[in-house]
């Protein structure tokens, strides 16, 4: 039997708390990020070169978690991942369908940002003992950038992602190489495919050292329809 995913978002939609505003979600989300980036960045002093060398290291580490977490968390059902399995699988891939990826209106993106305490828990959890960790071993400069880099990561994840949901005919299906990124995704919310290709939400660095890059090129009726 087709899945129904018009009965799902009816059923999702209704579910949702009337006191829910997903701009409030969108701002704390983004309000936080760019202050802690901010904050960080102020606590700079002196850089020096290898210390740099942390912002591209751990936006890669990040690109890591992305992966690790959509192919091994998203959509199995291990016990650690029940919570980011059931929002993921049991929600975000029921919501948007590869042939209707869209959300319609602001009350949506409940269903597409990671809910809004989560970016307290990747920081309280991982940033600040990795950032403690750093400042033990290396400098204050280098735990610095590291907080930074890794919530420029997790907003970076969360901005593409949400660019990939917006209404049809938005700019990003106009942008050279965004365009792709979409596709990839659309192709990850192909419900037979959602488990074995495309995990990576914005660059695909480890689908494609891994072999999970999957593309096929829009044909020309899926676009029409
Ligand atoms: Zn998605
Ligand atoms: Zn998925």
């Amino acid at each position: 039997m087709a899945f129904d995913d018009q009965a799902f978002r009816s059923r999702y939609r209704a579910g949702i708390s009337r006191w829910y505003s997903g701009w409030l979600h969108l701002l704390v989300v983004a309000a936080t990020g760019s202050g802690v980036i901010t904050y960080s960045a102020l606590q700079l002093q002196q850089v020096q070169g290898p210390e740099w060398l942390l912002i591209p290291l751990t936006l890669l580490l990040v690109n890591l978690a992305e992966y690790v977490a959509l192919r091994w968390l998203g959509h199995r059902k291990p016990r650690l991942g029940r919570m980011f399995y059931s929002r993921h699988t049991g929600d975000h891939h029921s919501f948007f369908v590869a042939t209707a990826m869209p959300f319609e209106s602001s009350r949506d993106w409940r269903v597409v940002l990671f809910p809004a305490w989560l970016i307290y828990v990747f920081l309280l959890g991982l940033m600040l003992p990795g950032g403690w960790l750093l400042l033990q071993l290396w400098s204050a400069n280098a735990a610095w950038l590291f907080v930074a880099a890794g919530i420029a990561g997790y907003l970076f994840y969360e901005v593409m992602h949400f660019s990939y949901h917006l209404p049809a005919g938005s700019f990003v299906e106009r942008t050279p190489i965004w365009w792709r990124l979409q596709r990839l995704h659309q192709l990850h919310h192909e419900r037979e495919r959602m488990t074995d290709c495309n995990f990576n939400i914005t660059i695909p660095v480890f689908d494609w050292l891994l072999g999970t890059l999957y593309w096929r090129a829009p044909a020309t009726q899926e676009q029409q329809a």
